[in-house]
C-alpha cells in the first residue's frame, strides 16, 4: 500500500467539525486506490494562540513544508478579534500560504443542477455555470510594503501597498493558461488597468504569456465590470484569472452562484506545494452546533487527490458522492428550502451519507 503523508489544521470554529468529514472521506476513498494516508493533526489559529501564545509556530509551519499537503479548516473568532495584528489567527493563515509559496488559489465555481434553486439568482442564469477563478496568493495590496498607520497635521492616515512584479504576475497566469488548456481553453484577466500601475503591470504581463499559449484565448475585464458580470452572465467565463485583493472579493461574490459559501472548495497550489481548505471562514454564529455544512471542505478534499496526490479518480469519485448528497435531497441549514424533495440534515447525517456513497464506490456519470 502506498503512503502518503499529510498534515490537517482544523484551526476554530467550525473547521474542526468540517475537517474530520473530509479526513474521514480522503481516508476512505484513498484506502480504496491502495493508498493509506497518514495524518498528522495541528493546532493553528486561535486554538493555537491559546496554546502556543501564538497563532503559528515555526515547528507547526516546519511540520507543513515537510509534509507538502495541507488540509485545512478555518480559522478566527470574536474573541481573537483584538488581538495585535501578528497574533490575530488570520495571520497565520497569511503566513503559511508564504512560507509553503503557494501562490496561486485555485476556485472552481460550478452549480449543482440540484441546487440551482437554492441560489439567490434566477435558475436560467446560473443553471450550467463551470468555471474556475485563479488567484494570485502571496502579493499583491496584502503583502505590499510600506505598510503602517501615522499622522499628518493632527488627521490620523493608514497606507496599504500593492505591489505586482513581472515573474509574480506570470509565474500565476502559466497556472491559469495551463488550466484553460485542460477546459474551455478560454482565460479572463480581471484588473484595474483604468486606474492602477499595478494593474497596468499586470495586464502587460499577462499578454506576454498569453504569446505561450496561442490555443488559448485571453480576454481582458475590469474588475467593477467583472463583479457586474459575475452576477449578471457567469456562463460567459470559463477561467478567470486575478490578483489577490480582486479574486478575494469576487470568489466570495461568486460563491452565491452555488448557494452558499459551504460548497466553496480551493486549492492553493505553488512548486511541489499544495493547501487545500473551504473558502469559508470558522463560522462563529453556527460553530459547534452540527449544524455546518461539510461539502466545501469535503470539495476540498477532492482536490487534494487531484492536484497534489495525482489522484484523479479518486477526486472524481469524492466529487460524485458529492453530487448524490444534493441529488438526494439532504441538505445543510445554510442550503435548505421547504420544497418537496429536500430534507434538512445535520453535519453527521450528510456525513454518514458521503461515507456511505464513498464505500459503495460511486461510478462516474
Ligand atoms: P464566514 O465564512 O465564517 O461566515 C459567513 C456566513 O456564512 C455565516 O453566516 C456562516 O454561518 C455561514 N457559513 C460559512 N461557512 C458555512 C458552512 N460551512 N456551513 C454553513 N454556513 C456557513 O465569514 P465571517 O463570518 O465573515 O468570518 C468569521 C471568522 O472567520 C472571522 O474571524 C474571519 O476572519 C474568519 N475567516 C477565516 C477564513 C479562513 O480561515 N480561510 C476565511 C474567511 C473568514
Amino acid at each position: 500500500m502506498k503512503q502518503v503523508d499529510i498534515v490537517a489544521l482544523p484551526g476554530d470554529g467550525i473547521g474542526p467539525e468540517v475537517t474530520s468529514v473530509a479526513l474521514d472521506v480522503l481516508k476512505t476513498v484513498c484506502s480504496k486506490y491502495d493508498t493509506e494516508l497518514n495524518v498528522t493533526e495541528l493546532p493553528f489559529g486561535g486554538t493555537c494562540y491559546e496554546q502556543y501564545g501564538d497563532p503559528v509556530t515555526d515547528e507547526i509551519i516546519d511540520a507543513c513544508k515537510k509534509s507538502k499537503v495541507v488540509l485545512l479548516g478555518a480559522v478566527g473568532g470574536p474573541q481573537w478579534d483584538d488581538l495585535s495584528a501578528g497574533k490575530r489567527p488570520e495571520a497565520a493563515l497569511l503566513r503559511l500560504r508564504k512560507e509553503l509559496g503557494v501562490f496561486a488559489n485555485l476556485r472552481p465555481i460550478k452549480v449543482h443542477s440540484a441546487l440551482a434553486g437554492a441560489s439567490t439568482l434566477k435558475q436560467e442564469v446560473i443553471e450550467g455555470t463551470d468555471f474556475l477563478i485563479v488567484r494570485e496568493l502571496t502579493g499583491g495590496v496584502y503583502f505590499g510594503q510600506p505598510r503602517y498607520t501615522s499622522e499628518e497635521n493632527g488627521d490620523p492616515f493608514s497606507v496599504d501597498t500593492m505591489r505586482y512584479s513581472r515573474s509574480e504576475v506570470q509565474r500565476v497566469a502559466r497556472v491559469a493558461f495551463d488550466a484553460a488548456r485542460l477546459r474551455g481553453g478560454r482565460v479572463c484577466s480581471v484588473d484595474k488597468a483604468n486606474v492602477l500601475e499595478s494593474s497596468r503591470m499586470w495586464r502587460k504581463s499577462i499578454i506576454e504569456v498569453a504569446a505561450e499559449y496561442p490555443d488559448v484565448e485571453l480576454s481582458h475585464m475590469l474588475v467593477d465590470n467583472c463583479a457586474m458580470q459575475i452576477i449578471r452572465d457567469p456562463k460567459q467565463f470559463d477561467v478567470m484569472v486575478t490578483g489577490n485583493l480582486f479574486g478575494d472579493i469576487l470568489s466570495d461574490a461568486a460563491s452565491m452562484l452555488t448557494g452558499s459559501l459551504g460548497m466553496l472548495p480551493s486549492a492553493s497550489v505553488g512548486g511541489e506545494n499544495g493547501l487545500y481548505e473551504p473558502v469559508h471562514g470558522s463560522a462563529p454564529d453556527i460553530a459547534g452546533k452540527g449544524v455546518a455544512n461539510p461539502l466545501a471542505a469535503v470539495a476540498s478534499a477532492a482536490l487534494l487527490c487531484r492536484y497534489s496526490l495525482q489522484m484523479e479518480e479518486a477526486a472524481q469519485n469524492i466529487e460524485n458522492a458529492i453530487l448524490k448528497v444534493l441529488e438526494s435531497g439532504l441538505r445543510t441549514a445554510d442550503l435548505y428550502t421547504k420544497v418537496p424533495g429536500t430534507q434538512l440534515a445535520n453535519t453527521i447525517e450528510i456525513a454518514q451519507h458521503l461515507l456511505d456513497l464513498v464505500s459503495d464506490n460511486v461510478v462516474a456519470e
